[in-house]
């Protein structure tokens, strides 16, 4: 996706690129979903009705003036009403967005609201969620009971057998709430596929707030190689890669790779990982960082395994639904699934949340060339190697054998590969 402006783009250029990206996703049908945004005169920007979503742009998307005067070539979308009454009710929200993502309408027509307490960010970007009953679409009734729940201070409401509605301060906070509530949702599916979500208290979540890094001090020059400049463009380029594949949302997520000796550069914290670009990458020189940039948040992590890995040359931190699924059940993710996985990942080891803490020599202690990926309970898989490209395929790799094995779960018991296949692949492709 595109950079996203919330203060100098269109409004109709904000909500095309964000439905766009809702589409592409997976997270809307070409019919359903509408995305608004109130500007500062009072005048509300949405999409139309009965548009094709694949292929909007700005001139389809409607103006609905202060004074109700209706501005476009179509007619706003029938859902118009409620995002009206949540601008009413709430005047701190700017955009909404509402949809029918699969995970999200799962848990609406179970009628159950997903606790965002299974990874430390799921809980602060969403919030306590609110729930509206059911209610005719395009209603008054509707818009009534879906305004109550954001007057309550909910800034996401599960919509009973609908789907989900968020608002944010603007566009970009939106879409990373709707994004992380069905990341959490999707998670949630299956880790209770595999076995039963374990939920972080508040505590271990205040505990992991509290972990913001000391920052390092600025560096004076900031010297620039082709080969600096290379691994600047790998990172920029593979972390829109991941959240283009689904292996990293918005909000978290980061990846690093080493420059020369132990100095390295490492994705930033506060970015949207969808718009990662060469400058916002940090330079990590001597101990120093580049000025004016703020390295991600797991920096020391990273540091310590290259002080202690020379082989280690990239970091991917991420997590991707199906490998949280067992991240969040506390359930083994057994990688003897076809010879691709056993080759790239051995043995994936799971350490409890905390130990991802700076200063904690467990997760350095445990990587190592036979064991290149460790799962953070409640957290995210840290994996490693050597090229940035190798370790982005492991990701993947390690991605889609825990979608198989989710997927498998109902049909049947794993059936891993024997001890003695095993050393027939350790033989023929690492030895
Ligand atoms: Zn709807």
């Amino acid at each position: 996706m595109n950079k996203l402006d919330t203060k100098l783009q269109h409004p109709g250029d904000q909500i095309t690129e964000v439905i766009g990206r809702i589409y592409r996703a997976g997270l809307t049908t070409t019919s359903g979903g509408n995305i608004s945004i109130i500007d500062d005169q009072g005048d509300i920007w949405v999409t139309p009705s009965a548009i094709d979503k694949g292929t909007l742009t700005r001139k389809d998307i409607v103006c609905v003036k202060r004074d109700g005067t209706i501005k476009g070539q179509h007619k706003p979308s029938s859902e118009y009403p409620f995002h009206k009454a949540i601008y009413k009710a709430r005047p701190d929200i700017k955009a909404v967005v509402h949809a029918h993502p699969p995970a999200l309408v799962s848990f609406s027509i179970v009628r159950q609201i997903p606790d965002t307490n299974i990874i430390p960010q799921a809980k602060h970007i969403c919030g306590p969620i609110g729930y509206a009953e059911y209610s005719l679409p395009g209603g008054a009734e509707l818009g009534d009971k879906i305004a109550r729940e954001f007057k309550k201070g909910f800034n996401a409401v599960i919509m009973e057998n609908h789907g989900t509605v968020v608002g944010g301060s603007d566009l970009k906070d939106a879409y990373v709430r709707f994004e992380t509530l069905e990341f959490s949702a999707r998670t949630l599916i299956g880790a209770s596929t595999v076995g039963k979500p374990h939920f972080l208290t508040d505590a271990q979540i205040a505990e992991f707030d509290s972990q913001i890094p000391e920052d390092l001090p600025e560096m004076g020059e900031v010297e620039h190689t082709p080969e600096e400049q290379s691994i600047r463009r790998n990172i920029a380029t593979l972390v829109r890669r991941a959240c283009d594949q689904g292996l990293m949302i918005s909000s978290y997520g980061n990846m690093s790779v080493r420059w020369q000796g132990n100095d390295f550069l490492i994705t930033p914290r506060n970015v949207p990982r969808w718009e990662m670009d060469i400058q916002d990458i940090v330079q990590i020189r001597n101990g120093m960082r580049e000025q004016d940039k703020l390295p991600s948040r797991s920096l020391s992590l990273h540091a310590e395994i290259y002080r202690s890995h020379p082989e280690v040359n990239s970091i991917i931190l991420t997590q991707a639904p199906n490998i949280m699924a067992f991240g969040v059940s506390h359930t083994k993710l057994d990688v003897r699934t076809i010879p691709e996985s056993w080759i790239f990942l051995q043995d994936i080891a799971a350490v409890e949340f905390g130990r991802q803490f700076a200063g904690d020599p467990t997760i350095p202690g445990i990587v190592s060339i036979n064991r290149p990926a460790v799962i953070v309970q409640n957290d995210g898989i840290i994996v490693t190697g050597d090229k940035l490209l190798q370790t982005f395929d492991r990701l993947e790799v390690a991605e889609f054998s825990a979608k198989s094995l989710v997927m498998g779960h109902p049909l049947g018991t794993l059936v891993p590969i024997s001890n003695e296949q095993i050393e027939d692949l350790r033989k023929k492709f690492l030895s």
